[in-house]
């Protein structure tokens, strides 16, 4: 009795999906690491905690093909680029990269509706919703350093910002309790 209610091409995609939050975990690390160095602690924060976020989104899609019967397969994740050169730089590669998340949840989701695999359809929409919500914060976050001066944003303004992280934090740290 063939118990996996994925199909093996779905069941591929979303593997694929757990390598993706894997390595976006990776990037969010490396970036926390980076803007910690560099003395932004309230950013370091911040980005430290999405590495979490990414992390938790991989466990989400583990836990869905483990539901389905399906079989999950763990493969190498790639090692993150090199590190931001400013912080307007470092939120538009994390912007970009978010982008390219969308991007690939939407395939999972145009896969699955040719399928009509509804369950996986309708799982899928929470990343959908999830991933609107990722773009929108650093969407404004990009537009703060814009504020701050962009490229040319004065130590002062960006100190401002690493506060506003720092604030920003604090408060979904509280908000989970
Ligand atoms: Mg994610």
């Amino acid at each position: 009795m063939k118990t996996n209610r994925l199909s093996n091409s779905l069941q591929a995609a979303l593997n694929d999906q757990v390598r993706r939050e894997a390595e976006a975990a990776q990037i969010y690390l490396s970036f926390a690491a980076w803007a910690s160095a560099e003395g932004y602690a309230g950013i370091a924060k911040f980005l430290f905690n999405h590495a979490i976020e990414e992390r938790s989104h991989m466990m989400k899609i583990v836990a869905y093909i483990l539901e389905r019967g399906a079989k999950v397969k763990i493969e190498a994740i790639a090692a993150p680029g090199k590190p931001p050169t400013s912080i307007l730089n470092c939120f538009e590669q994390l912007f970009e990269q978010e982008i390219a998340n969308t991007k690939a949840i939407f395939e999972i989701v145009k896969k699955s509706l040719e399928e009509e695999d509804w369950a996986t359809w309708q799982y899928l929409q929470w990343f959908v919703k999830e991933q609107t919500e990722e773009e929108a914060l650093l969407l404004n976050l990009l537009d703060k350093i814009k504020i701050a001066g962009g490229a040319d944003a004065t130590c002062d303004a960006l100190y401002m910002v690493d506060g506003d992280l720092q604030k920003m934090s604090d408060a979904m740290i509280l908000s989970e309790k």
